[in-house]
């Protein structure tokens, strides 16, 4: 079941600061591993938004989508999420396939943000912890932070990850921050620090998972946008993955501000299933505007260039 199989994808390509020198941080010499990565840019590193800081899809918004970088300076580096994914340019078995250990029970709160309902680990009952991410972080343990899912408002693009040219109807995302660091805030200024399972969500195949058909009806139950749900949802995060575990994995960045580059990107191959009712229940969450669902401007961010980055998969292709 579980492939270590990677090899060393060692591509000394000429790197490039280009000025980002004051955003990346000096003690872990990420330029170095950049280099080591094959992609040829260091990542920059930004730290959590501040209590006041708000970003919108809005195209037309001074804070929309497309200007994110005029606030965040990560959001207009080189290492952005997310990209296009292609088989034919990926680096087969050469990525581990990551792995859930301990039996978990984590209790959580659902809340609409007013751009996406995220579903937050408040309590570990019995804590699991995610192994084998990535390939040079093999031994770190990751802990699940938050759940969330990113839709459109129409069946041909709801995901942000994109695979063979095909969009799906949406994108679950699975945020685990590294344990040494303690937090997601505290983890996201470190290149080790986060780890990301994406989910691509599809009406027409992929896996009928009563897991994930329980959290849709939570979901629904949530009403106007800055709603908690009133009963803590039981979650399981190994219960919400496909069966088939294919997946690429790259060095990516959180596709929302401060669009830190300290993500390793799991995005999985086969999707999950979702009826059409349960994606129109999505498509009509409300968001932060009133009278305006989330889907009017979606919480899809566009593709960004992948700048030569090199894509791993732990299965032929
Ligand atoms: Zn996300």
């Amino acid at each position: 079941m579980v492939s270590v199989t990677f090899l060393a994808a060692v591509l000394l390509l000429n790197s490039s600061s280009q000025g980002l020198s004051d955003l990346i941080t000096k003690d872990d010499n990420s330029a170095e591993r950049g280099r080591r990565q094959g992609v040829g840019y260091p990542e920059m590193v930004c730290g959590p938004l501040g209590p006041n800081e708000h970003f919108s899809y809005n195209p037309v918004a001074s804070d929309g989508v497309d200007k994110w970088w005029w606030q965040w300076k990560c959001c207009g580096g080189k290492l952005q999420s997310p990209i296009a994914l292609d088989r034919r340019a990926a680096r087969c078995l050469t990525a581990s396939t990551p792995l859930y250990t301990g039996p978990p029970l984590l209790l959580a709160k659902l809340y609409n943000t007013g751009h996406d309902v995220q579903v937050t680990v408040v309590q570990a009952v019995s804590p699991v912890q995610l192994r084998n991410v990535g390939q040079t972080d093999l031994w770190s343990r990751y802990t699940l932070d938050n759940v969330h899912i990113h839709f459109g408002n129409q069946y041909s693009r709801g995901s942000e990850h994109v695979i063979d040219g095909q969009a799906f109807q949406a994108e679950m995302h699975l945020v685990h921050y590294n344990d040494k660091y303690g937090s997601l805030e505290q983890a996201m200024v470190h290149r080790d620090g986060l780890a990301v399972i994406a989910v691509t969500v599809s009406t027409e195949r992929g896996d009928l998972n009563t897991h994930w058909a329980d959290l849709l009806l939570a979901i629904s139950t949530l009403r106007g946008s800055g709603e908690s749900s009133a009963v803590p949802f039981q979650l399981m995060p190994d219960r919400l993955l496909p069966v088939r575990r294919d997946l690429f994995y790259y060095r990516g960045s959180l596709t929302t501000p401060s669009c830190s580059e300290t993500v390793q990107f799991m995005v999985m191959e086969h999707p999950l299933l979702i009826s059409a009712a349960m994606l129109q229940m999505l498509w009509s969450l409300p968001s932060d505007v009133p009278g305006v669902p989330i889907s009017r401007n979606t919480n899809i961010r566009p593709l960004q260039p992948d700048n030569g980055r090199t894509v791993n998969t732990n299965f032929f292709c």
